[in-house]
């Protein structure tokens, strides 16, 4: 079981911004930026790659609530960023797909 799976099993606690049947998002707990937030689904797809085509309207939702989850934090006229880090080289570190919302600074590219 993820880290994520405990957070929405409430077996650990998260600064929940935003909930739903489908979705969650809380703060991260290492913050990379002002504002991060990640934003997961309930269901446990371990990322973009594992996800197939009945999970569309659910991975459109995620990117959806982001956008407005950083409406609601002041984020929209200064920008921001959305990633979602897959396997290894991606960076990911927990195997419960997620939607990384960063802002309230000036990011660079290419990432690290
Ligand atoms: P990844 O590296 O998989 O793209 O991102 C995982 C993120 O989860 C990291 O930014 C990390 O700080 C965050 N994280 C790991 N464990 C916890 C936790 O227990 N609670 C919260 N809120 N965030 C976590």
């Amino acid at each position: 079981m993820t880290i994520f799976q405990k957070i929405i099993d409430r077996e650990i606690p998260a600064d929940i911004v935003f909930e739903d049947d489908e979705v969650l998002a809380f703060r991260d707990v290492n913050p990379q930026a002002p504002t991060h937030i990640l934003v997961i689904p309930k269901k446990p797809i371990v990322s973009v790659a594992e996800a197939g085509p009945a999970d569309a309207a659910l991975l459109g939702r995620l990117l959806l609530v982001a956008a407005e989850i950083a409406r609601q934090q002041g984020l929209e006229e200064g920008g921001y960023r959305l990633v979602t880090n897959v396997g290894r080289d991606g960076g990911q570190s927990v195997f419960h797909l997620h939607v990384h919302l960063l802002g309230g600074r000036p990011m660079g590219w290419p990432p690290g």
